[in-house]
C-alpha cells in the first residue's frame, strides 16, 4: 500500500568523447605518395532532456541513476569522418527541476516542450586530411578527440497546475477531480489512498481549460510516516490557485471547521506564500449532511476569513458545474503558472594547469601542443563565444606555454595545432 511517490533524484550524466581524427595517406597503384587522407572522429552523444507527458513520477530514475551517451567513431582512411555518437535523450514529466546537485540551483525548468541539452559531446578531433595545406602535404599527425561533457544533478518533480486541491484524506478530492475532468484517480472510501498526485484537465468552455492536481495529503503522509508529508507540498508551490475540500457531512464525526484551519495551518508551516495563495473552498457532501448547523459554521467561519464558499455534492454532480465556473472565473484575474527561471550559471571549471604540456615540432614547422589538462581545456571552450575565447586565452597564458615556446625557438607566423584549434604564432 504505501508505495512511495518519487519526486526527487540525483542522477549522474555524461555525454560521449569525441572520436579521434585518423592519420592516413591515399594509396594507389602506381602512385608513389598519395595525400593524406585520414577523416576526423565524429562528435560524441550529447545528453539532451525532454518532457514526456506519459510520465509522473521521477520513479524509473531510482533504478537507474547513470547515463552515459555514446562515444563518436574514430576517422578513417579515404577521408571517411567517424560516425557521431547519438545524442541519449532522457525523458521526464512535465515540470521537472533540473538542479546542480552542488550548489542545488536550477539549471532548468522543464515545463516547455523544448529539448534541452544538459551536456554537449566532444567535438571529434581532426584527421591529417584536415591539417593539408599547400605548404603542409604530408601532415603525419591528426588529434584525439575532446572528453563529454559530464554533470550530477538533481531532478525535482514540481507538477504544473493552475489548481491544487487540499483537504484531509477522504473528504472527496480524487471524486471531485474526476467528476469535472477525465482523470480517473483512485477513489476509496478509507484513508491514505492517494499517495501519487493525479493530474487532469477540466474543459470549460470552447478554448478555455484548467488543470487540476489531486495532491496526496500533506495529513496523509505525515501520519503514515512515509516520509511523506510535507514534501507532497512542493507541488502545489505552483498551483494558481487553491481548492481546499472540507467534509461537512459530519458522516466520520469531523469537525469541518477545525478541519479547515488544520489544513492551513500546515500549509502556513510549510510555507506563508503557500498560506497566502487564493482559496475556493468546497463544502463537500451536502447529499449526507447530518447537522446543517455544521455547514453555517463553516461558511461563517471561511467568509470571516474571505474566501468564497461553495456546498457541493462531488459524488451526486451537485454543484460541481457552478464551481468549475467560479474557479475558470477567479484564475482567469490570476497570474500564469510560474516558471522557474535558471539560476545555474556553468563556471568556467577549475583547470590545473601546472602540469607540463607536450610541446613538439612536426617535420614541416607546425607546432604540436597536447597534454590532458588542455584536452579538458579545450572540450570547455566554445570558440564562438568570445568570454569563452578570453578566458581559453587567459588560462594558457597564465599556464606559462607561450613562454616555454619562446624559449623553444618558436617564431611569428609559426602553425600552432591545439586540438582541433590551429592559429599563427603572433608575439
Ligand atoms: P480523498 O481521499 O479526498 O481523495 O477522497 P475520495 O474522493 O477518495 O472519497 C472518499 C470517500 O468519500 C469515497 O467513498 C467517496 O465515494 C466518498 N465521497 C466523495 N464525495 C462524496 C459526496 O459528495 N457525497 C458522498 N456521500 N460521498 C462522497
Ligand atoms: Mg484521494
Amino acid at each position: 500500500m504505501a508505495t512511495t511517490f518519487i519526486d526527487k533524484a540525483r542522477i549522474s550524466v555524461r555525454a560521449g568523447d569525441g572520436g579521434n581524427g585518423a592519420v592516413a595517406f591515399h594509396r594507389e597503384k602506381y602512385v608513389a605518395a598519395g595525400g593524406p587522407d585520414g577523416g576526423d572522429g565524429g562528435r560524441g552523444g550529447s545528453i539532451v532532456v525532454q518532457v514526456d507527458d506519459n510520465m509522473s513520477t521521477l520513479m524509473d530514475f531510482r533504478y537507474k541513476r547513470k547515463y552515459v551517451a555514446p562515444n563518436g567513431m574514430d576517422g578513417q582512411g579515404g577521408r571517411r569522418s567517424g560516425k557521431d555518437g547519438q545524442d541519449l535523450v532522457i525523458k521526464v514529466p512535465r515540470g521537472t527541476l533540473i538542479r546542480d546537485a552542488e550548489s542545488g540551483e536550477i539549471i532548468r525548468d522543464m515545463s516547455d516542450d523544448q529539448p534541452f541539452t544538459l551536456c554537449r559531446g566532444g567535438r571529434g578531433g581532426w584527421g591529417n586530411a584536415h591539417f593539408a595545406t599547400p605548404t603542409r602535404q604530408v601532415p603525419r599527425f591528426a588529434k584525439g578527440g575532446l572528453p563529454g561533457q559530464a554533470h550530477d544533478v538533481i531532478l525535482e518533480l514540481k507538477l504544473l497546475a493552475d489548481v491544487g486541491l487540499v483537504g484531509f484524506p477522504n473528504v472527496g478530492k480524487s471524486t471531485l477531480l474526476s467528476v469535472v475532468s477525465r482523470a480517473q484517480p483512485k477513489i476509496a472510501n478509507y484513508h491514505f489512498t492517494t499517495l501519487y498526485p493525479n493530474l487532469g484537465v477540466v474543459w470549460v468552455d470552447e478554448g478555455v481549460s484548467f488543470v487540476m492536481a489531486d495532491i496526496p495529503g500533506i495529513i496523509e503522509g505525515a501520519s503514515q510516516g512515509a516520509g511523506l508529508g510535507h514534501d507532497f507540498l512542493r507541488h502545489i508551490d505552483r498551483c494558481r490557485l487553491l481548492v481546499h475540500v472540507v467534509d461537512v457531512s459530519g458522516s466520520e464525526g469531523r469537525d469541518p471547521v477545525a478541519d479547515f484551519d488544520a489544513i492551513n495551518e500546515e500549509l502556513s508551516q510549510y510555507s506563508p506564500q503557500l498560506a497566502q495563495r487564493p482559496q475556493i473552498v468546497c463544502a463537500n457532501k451536502v447529499d449526507i449532511l447530518e447537522d446543517p448547523e455544521n455547514l453555517q459554521r463553516l461558511r461563517a467561519h471561511v467568509e470571516a476569513k474571505g474566501y468564497p464558499l461553495v456546498e457541493i455534492s462531488a459524488a451526486a454532480h451537485q454543484g460541481t458545474r457552478e464551481l468549475v465556473g467560479l474557479i475558470a472565473r477567479t484564475l482567469s484575474a490570476l497570474p500564469p503558472v510560474a516558471v522557474y527561471a535558471p539560476e545555474y550559471v556553468p563556471k568556467a571549471p577549475a583547470v590545473d594547469a601546472s602540469a607540463p604540456l607536450d610541446i613538439h615540432q612536426e617535420e614541416d614547422g607546425t607546432w604540436i601542443v597536447e597534454g590532458p589538462w588542455l584536452r579538458q581545456l579545450m572540450s570547455n571552450v566554445n570558440f564562438a563565444d568570445y568570454e569563452s575565447r578570453m578566458w581559453f586565452d587567459k588560462v594558457l597564458r597564465e599556464s606559462g606555454l607561450f613562454q616555454r615556446m619562446e624559449e623553444m625557438g618558436v617564431q611569428d607566423g609559426d602553425s600552432v595545432c591545439l586540438y582541433d584549434f590551429e592559429f599563427e604564432y603572433q608575439r
